[in-house]
């Protein structure tokens, strides 16, 4: 009762219905894709957290 079939989920590279062996990818091909974006972006990470500026607690009343 426990074990769930395979479902068929999109992609995340590419959109395409994956497959068993490669899930959640389509292929090991876009799994390679997935792990560079990753890699690449551990290398390089994105500063972009400058508008998101928690200030609460300020007592700005009502
Ligand atoms: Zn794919």
């Amino acid at each position: 009762m426990s074990e769930t079939p395979f479902v068929p989920r999109p992609c995340p590279i590419c959109s395409k219905p994956s497959t068993e062996a490669a899930r959640p990818f389509c292929s090991t091909r876009c799994a390679n894709v997935d792990l560079q974006h990753w890699l690449t972006g551990a290398y390089a990470l994105p500063a972009e957290e400058e508008d998101n500026i928690d200030e609460e607690g300020d007592g700005d009343g009502a």
